[in-house]
């Protein structure tokens, strides 16, 4: 990773950091840092220091991650590492704030919210946010302690490095620490805290804060900021807002496409949660379909299923009107800012489409595509077929794979030979090899079932952490065989259907 000019290595500031001074000294950094976030001022966040917890311990480590980040494996090994990412030491460089935000949550206005126990530690010279999450209490944590708790934290770790295999746009994790301080929660629970890394955690929500107080001035810089760092091509356009505001909307119809091919839901789609490059962001109740149920809802809290599977694409429009709305006082003209809003309908069918043409191993568009792909959705949705298993028996199937333990899926078989006239109709236009090379990069064998998320979280509760570590080397590559690990492929058993996800995390 090319360390840019102004990187630094000396801390951004020489001021000492409030509530620092019980601190012991900083460990050296693993990578040099530049001014990001931190050069908006102080309107956008407060400076803090992370919380110590005692006794910290590792939990996963993303090694891929690291050595994209520049970081070699003897610093990931280092004590001087476990206490850094646990908030126990500041790095040096480094000066950790949590920043403001305020948002929509299940469609109504909440007001202030903010990083309620998320620090930012800083920009690294190439360019990521390094963010510790539930390193304690800030200035935004409203109700709440700070703390993130082991199952979330794992669910967290695992689902970030699991999309990024996937190939879908993500936050990434770099590693869960834990330590047995409790936390309470529905029962009592211990503590972890994650290592998030992105380009930028700036999230809608942000830019409705500024906007929800007419601090204009604010919500200039922000916007220029967010332009010039991550959408400089916008700078060019006649009106840069209005063409910020339409390439986040194709970036945000790019990431619902990643997640409804997949079968992933959310379950808190609040503008909060949203985030402005368009990555998935704040993993909390999230579920990967097992049966497919278009209306399935993943989080137990979602009472009126406003956030079940088949309302994401929607929501994902609704959500981009709050930032639209946010951003009307710059473009000034509701018409313009409703035109750039029409990108997200513009650019969401095709881009869902396109993954599901190659989910079907469909390397060109034809006519009756859409109409094709809805009845396969209509097929599944019919006896709650395992999605992931039926992809992926479908992919072996068009590899020269026998066609039995994809029909064998179905209890009505004739409606599936019906289906499979149609499909073996439409491929026979086109080399097998071809469909079957496009379908094994499109169908994962592994994705983080519930179930198995909660399999390595009873393991890690008694400090067995051999699970995540298993799940996260199947999940970065999950569209490999992994020949040994067939259960971990494999329908999932009958108590993964009382598995209740909350909200609290
Ligand atoms: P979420 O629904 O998890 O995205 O959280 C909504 C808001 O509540 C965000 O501002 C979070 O920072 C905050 N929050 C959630 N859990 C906690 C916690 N345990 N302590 C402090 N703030 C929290
Ligand atoms: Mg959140």
């Amino acid at each position: 990773m090319a360390l840019d000019d102004d990187a630094v290595s000396a801390p951004l500031s020489n001021t000492p950091l409030p509530g620092a001074d019980g601190l012991p000294p900083p460990v050296p950094a693993p990578w040099r840092w530049r001014p990001g976030f931190a050069a908006l001022g102080p309107a956008f966040y407060t400076e803090l220091p992370p919380r110590p917890l005692p006794a910290p311990y590792w939990v996963g480590r993303s090694r891929g991650l690291a050595r994209e980040l520049g970081v070699d494996d003897a610093w990931l090994d280092s004590d001087d590492a476990l206490q850094a990412l646990t908030g126990n030491r500041l790095l040096e460089g480094s000066r950790p704030l949590a920043t403001v935000y305020s948002g929509h949550q299940f469609g109504m206005w909440a007001g202030q919210l903010g990083d309620g126990r998320a620090l930012l530690l800083g920009e690294t010279a190439g360019g990521q946010e390094i963010q510790l999450k539930g390193a304690g209490l800030t200035p935004y944590s409203r109700m709440g302690d700070g703390r993130a708790v082991l199952r979330s934290s794992i669910r967290e770790f695992l689902c970030s490095e699991a999309m990024h295999g996937l190939g879908i746009p993500t936050t990434r994790a770099l590693a869960v620490t834990g330590s047995d301080a409790p936390v309470r929660r529905e029962e009592t629970e211990t503590s972890a805290v994650v290592t998030r890394v992105a380009p930028s955690f700036i999230r809608f929500g942000h830019f409705e804060h500024f906007s929800s107080r007419n601090q204009l001035e604010e919500l200039r810089a922000l916007t220029d900021h967010v332009i010039d760092h991550h959408y400089p091509d916008c700078r060019e356009a006649q009106d840069p807002v209005a063409a910020f505001l339409a390439a986040v909307a194709r970036r945000t119809a790019a990431l619902l496409a990643g997640w409804q091919a997949v079968g992933f839901c959310h379950g808190v789609m609040n503008t909060d949660n949203m985030s402005i490059l368009g990555l998935t962001i704040d993993y909390g109740p999230f579920q990967f379909l097992d049966g497919f149920n278009p209306n399935h809802i993943c989080n137990h809290s979602d009472s009126q299923g406003r956030y079940a599977y088949n309302q994401q694409p929607n929501i994902a429009y609704w959500n981009l009107f709050c930032l639209g709305q946010a951003l009307l006082p710059l473009i000034g003209d509701e018409e313009r800012t409703q035109a750039a809003l029409k990108a997200y309908p513009g650019a969401y069918p095709a881009e869902f489409e396109g993954r599901m043409r190659g989910k079907l191993g469909l390397a060109s568009e034809r006519a009756g595509d859409r109409d094709f792909i809805q009845a396969t959705f209509r097929l599944l949705a019919n006896e709650r077929t395992d999605y992931t298993l039926f992809w992926h028996e479908l992919s072996r199937h068009m590899a020269g794979g026998p066609v039995d333990p994809v029909r064998d899926l179905f209890i009505d078989r004739d409606a599936f030979d019906r289906w499979m006239l149609t499909y073996s109709e439409r491929t026979s236009e086109q080399p097998r090899r071809l469909a079957a090379d496009l379908m094994h990069k499109h169908n994962p064998r592994f994705v983080l079932r519930n179930h198995l998320a909660e399999t390595a979280i009873r393991a890690a509760k008694l400090k067995d952490f051999s699970e995540v570590h298993t799940l996260l080397t199947l999940l970065e590559t999950p569209f490999d065989e992994h020949p040994g690990h067939e259960a971990h492929a494999a329908l999932p058993p009958d108590w993964a259907a009382g598995i209740e996800i909350s909200c609290s995390s």
